[in-house]
């Protein structure tokens, strides 16, 4: 059968797409900003391998519905779309019959949360709150002070490793721009006391949040994605979908199992920088699973690699001796956070620190490609790369 390939533009920007056939969102209003185009097919007989390119090419937990295991034709989605948002392609792939205005839905979700809580839109809750840092408290939506609330309250659980407010360094390195850079120690030195956490005061009573030093700024970059993915699970289920994969740029969020009943098979990343593919498989029912690792975002300076998830007392990209973490828990929001303080924290410590949370369970990938799993994952994750092997 033909597969054609069109692009689909939303959010300003192209996201390849493969479909059948297409339409325009229904949604959308005269005159309103690019929206996401409908795209739908049946599946049957589609070339997977072609689905898979492109899969590859911008996920880093790959649905293995796709990727693995492609001898059916119920592991193809009825439909399927992808959004740029929130720095990220996600790629929500629904197994059900499924009304359209679903997508409109979901894409107007999050690109609610994106306008409230990027570090890099001017206009953003989070935007305010460090416009307004050293000068008065700012009050957020409901949704933004609950997961700044959050975020605060596992950087005071894990000492600061995980650390809400190191927006001014994650600035000063530049990762998440074009021209990132390694900045001087001195300049590491002086940025230190602005990403103090216990310089952020929350008030529960206005729901408001304040900033003491002027400088400073909140980033949600480990924990707003995870967000997006319960919310968006949210208005999926309530759609009535029983069976759907949401991917929002390697936080995966797993609703129901496959339709034929059996669990969804997700393709855990090979961390190797440069590398591509999967390096083992997770099976799941509706589970979020989410990774952090090296090679999400980096870049190389002197033959050095610099990651972007940092260490705030050394102000450099943590080195804990891991190349990824996979946290699968029952909350994605949760999974995401995790996933950032388990990378941070390294394996021994790491591992304690899950302890507290007994529904979440972590794949630890360490540099020298070793794999430790916490006991509750043992059954449901394999090795598929033989380099790799389990920590005895
Ligand atoms: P990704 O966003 O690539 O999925 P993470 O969830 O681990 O990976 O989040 C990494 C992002 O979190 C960084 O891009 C940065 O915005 C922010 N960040 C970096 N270091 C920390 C830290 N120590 N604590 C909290 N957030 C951090
Ligand atoms: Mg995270």
């Amino acid at each position: 059968m033909d597969v054609r390939f069109m692009e689909i533009r939303s959010h300003g920007r192209a996201v390849a797409c493969c479909r059948r056939s297409c339409g325009t969102n229904p949604h959308q209003p005269a005159g309103a900003s690019p929206r996401p185009t409908i795209c739908t097919y049946t599946g049957v007989g589609v070339n997977s391998n072609k689905i898979i390119a492109l899969f590859s090419a911008f996920l880093f937990l790959i649905a293995a519905s796709c990727a693995c295991s492609r001898d059916t034709a119920t592991d193809q989605p009825n439909t399927q779309i992808r959004y740029d948002l929130l720095n990220t392609v996600i790629t929500i792939s629904i197994y059900d019959d499924a009304d359209d205005k679903v997508f409109g839905d979901v894409f107007d979700k999050i690109a609610e949360i994106e306008g409230a809580m990027s570090v890099t839109r001017p206009d953003s809750e989070i935007s305010q709150a460090a416009a307004m840092a050293g000068k008065s408290p700012v009050a957020l939506s409901d949704e933004t002070y609950f997961v700044v609330k959050e975020a605060l309250d596992i950087t005071v659980k894990s000492g600061g490793a995980f650390n809400l407010a190191i927006g001014p360094l994650v600035k000063l390195w530049g990762i998440n721009t074009d021209s990132p850079r390694v900045p001087d120690r001195a300049e590491i030195e002086q940025i230190k006391e602005l990403i103090d956490y216990n310089a952020v005061t929350l008030s529960d009573s206005d729901k408001s949040v304040y900033l003491e030093l002027a400088g400073m700024s909140i980033d949600l970059g480990a924990i707003a994605k995870g967000y997006a993915g319960d919310a968006a699970a949210e208005i999926v289920r309530s759609h009535g979908i029983k069976h759907a994969i949401l991917d929002l740029g390697g936080n995966v969020v797993a609703i129901g199992g496959r339709p034929d009943g059996s669990d969804w098979r997700i393709g855990v990343r090979n961390p190797i920088i440069g590398e591509s593919g999967y390096i083992g498989v997770l099976t799941v029912k509706d589970k979020a699973a989410v990774t952090s690792g090296v090679y999400e975002r980096y870049f190389e300076s002197g033959g050095h690699y610099y990651h972007h998830i940092f260490d705030g007392k050394t102000g450099y990209p943590a080195d804990a001796g891991l190349l990824s973490v996979t946290i699968v828990s029952d909350s994605s929001t949760e999974a995401d956070m995790l996933s950032t303080v388990a990378f941070l924290l390294g394996v021994g410590d790491g591992i304690v620190f899950l302890n507290d949370y007994e529904n979440a369970e972590a794949i630890f990938i360490t540099d020298d490609l070793e794999i430790f799993l916490t006991p509750g994952i043992k059954d449901s994750f394999t090795i598929t790369d033989d380099r790799f092997s389990l920590a005895t």
